[in-house]
C-alpha cells in the first residue's frame, strides 16, 4: 500500500541525464548512461572537449627581448 520511493518492479533504475535532465535508464541495456541517449552523450563530452581544450591567452612577447631602444 505504500508508496515507496524505489524503482519500479521492472528493476531498471532511472537516473536524470546529464545532457538534458530527462530520465535515463540506468542499466547495461543503455550504452549511453548515464546520458540517454547518444546525442546528449555527444553533446556532453563536446562540452567538455571544448572545456578542456580552453587554454589560457599566451603571453605576448614572453621571453622575447623587445621594446628594448630607449
Ligand atoms: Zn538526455
Amino acid at each position: 500500500m505504500k508508496a515507496a520511493a524505489a524503482p519500479s518492479t521492472t528493476g531498471q533504475r532511472l537516473v536524470h541525464c546529464p545532457g538534458c535532465g530527462g530520465k535515463s535508464v540506468f542499466a547495461p541495456s543503455n550504452r549511453f548512461r548515464p546520458f540517454c541517449s547518444e546525442r546528449c552523450r555527444q553533446a556532453d563530452l563536446g562540452a567538455w572537449a571544448s572545456e578542456a581544450f580552453r587554454v589560457p591567452a599566451p603571453s605576448p612577447d614572453d621571453g622575447i627581448e623587445s621594446g628594448s631602444a630607449a
